[in-house]
């Protein structure tokens, strides 16, 4: 690691250098602890790396290069479709009209931001099938939690105190169990059958008047459409329970079918997954929250309504469970979502979800032959493989997944549902070409191969990539998240 690049811009700092030039001042110099009041002044001037600005511009430059991203590879990460983001919804988001928005500027100034989040919300309860959506939940597990208090707000106005359970199938998503739990309830854990569906019978057994509700995703985390939902719906209802669709990944079913006309009675999309705005990084992200008519009256205020030609905030709902986010949800993102629904148009939508389920049979199918394929039917947007045929060789699936870092991919989700023996889950999205989908499957079929004739190679990869094999155990036990001299000397 002597590459000048690959320094950290601590080390690069020399005592003076700066990376800015200012007017000379011409004008009285106040001191600083004369504006702020003492307390916030520090005693010690702050560490910062000084540097030029041609310096500090190589250095992130060179370090955004090393980094993987959409806009520079196939990104197969199943269960947090990862697809592209066209470049004309940040234009979009950019328009000064929207960017130089105040929230507490008056209605009558914002009519058009407005109009913009009322038809997002029309249009978001067309492609659910439900009554109303609010804006408001700033991300997938937020929207997760958001619906579950709906649903318990619904429940305790009902006298129904005693449904404190959630179930969640044992395929779910991470986020599910725990909104549950955040959200005052227990998660209960229904079992999947042998053909990666939930188990009715056992949803039988579980359901009764202590459930609040079955948190589900159709098509599951496996990839697979639980065929027998209606009759789900069914006995979780006559339990007196409600459904929650976990919706973040809604691109198999956009325009074919709706959670509203499955059962389901509250819904959460990910528009910063399903709807192109980009994610990873921690945010910001959206996860409007659409409900039945019987949960109206408890969802968070002020919700966008048109009164004739206008367009106001709405607080009328009297059994609100209060504000979920500060002013309406996390604006530029759902402009983001709203260009790519305006722009996609209906059609567009169903077609974006015939070629997601498309391109993730096909895939599949090439793959089967190389892989442990659990499940025999048709896939969704999604499927699984196991390791488990290059397990018995010494190789497992996290070596397969750094080994696709030297064939200059983003390896798929792994370990990931927890139900799978050494799981790869893989979604190709419906925005790659043939050719892309391909070269992709090539690779996993040449690892394949590696895996049986010369394992090392797997067992050892990545080879090509700025740094080899991390030590992840010490980097998720002793994680070194400030830069100094000495913690950065103790891991170097
Ligand atoms: C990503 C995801 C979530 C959580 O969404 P966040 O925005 O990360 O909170 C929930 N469920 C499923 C199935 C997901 O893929």
């Amino acid at each position: 690691m002597t590459n000048k690049n690959q320094a950290l811009i601590f080390e690069m700092s020399k005592e003076g250098r700066i990376g800015h030039s200012l007017p000379v001042l011409d004008v009285e110099e106040i001191p600083l602890e004369e504006m702020l009041s003492g307390e916030f002044v520090r005693e010690e001037p702050a560490e910062l790396p000084q540097v030029s600005e041609l310096q500090l511009v190589r250095h992130y430059t060179a370090l955004s290069r090393r980094n993987h991203g959409v806009d520079t590879g196939f990104y197969p990460l199943g269960s947090c479709t990862m697809k592209y983001n066209p470049k004309i919804n940040e234009d979009v988001a950019r328009y000064p009209g929207f960017a130089h928005l105040h929230p507490y500027q008056p209605e009558a100034q914002i009519q058009g931001a407005l109009e913009m989040m009322y038809e997002l919300q029309y249009s978001l309860e067309a492609i659910t099938g439900m009554d109303q959506v609010t804006l408001q939940p700033a991300a997938g597990a937020h929207g997760e939690w958001t619906g579950l208090m709906l649903i318990r707000a619904y429940h305790e106005a009902n006298g129904d105190t005693q449904r404190t359970k959630v179930i969640v199938p044992d395929s779910a998503h991470g986020t599910n169990p725990s909104s549950a739990v955040v959200a005052g309830f227990e998660a209960v854990t229904v079992r999947s059958n042998e053909e990666g569906l939930v188990d009715l019978d056992h949803l039988r057994e579980l359901a009764g008047d202590d459930t609040a509700a079955l948190m589900l995703t159709n098509p599951n985390t496996l990839g697979l459409f639980e065929r027998q939902i209606v009759e789900m719906a069914s006995i979780i209802h006559e339990a007196g329970g409600k459904l929650y669709y976990d919706g973040a990944n809604s691109n198999a079913i956009l325009g074919i079918t709706r959670p509203g006309d499955m059962g389901f009675d509250v819904v959460h999309l990910n528009l910063h997954k399903t709807f192109t705005t980009p994610h990873g990084g921690g945010g910001p992200g959206s996860g409007p929250v659409g409900v039945k008519q019987d949960l109206v009256p408890y969802l968070p205020a002020p919700i966008v309504m048109k009164e004739g030609d206008s367009y106001r905030f709405s607080y009328d709902f009297p059994d609100t469970i209060g504000r979920v986010k500060p002013y309406y949800g996390n604006f530029g993102i759902n402009v983001r979502a709203y260009t790519y629904i305006r722009t996609m148009g209906p059609e567009g939508l169903r077609q974006v979800s015939r070629q997601a389920v498309l391109n993730a049979n096909y895939m599949l199918r090439k793959l089967q032959p190389h892989f442990d394929t659990p499940y025999e039917q048709h896939c969704k947007h999604e499927f699984v493989l196991s390791g488990k045929r290059q397990k018995k060789l010494g190789v497992r699936t996290l070596d397969m997944a750094k080994r696709l870092l030297d064939f200059g991919y983003h390896p798929p989700t792994i370990y990931f549902p927890l139900n799978v023996e050494e799981c790869l889950m893989i979604e190709p999205t419906e925005t790659e070409s043939k050719e892309t989908l391909d070269e992709f499957c090539d690779a996993m079929i040449q690892i394949a191969k590696e895996a049986e004739e010369n394992p090392e190679i797997v067992q050892e990869a990545p080879h090509t990539t700025v740094v080899g094999r991390m030590d992840e155990t010490t980097a998720a036990r002793k994680p070194v998240l400030r830069y100094t001299p000495e913690e950065y000397a103790s891991v170097k």
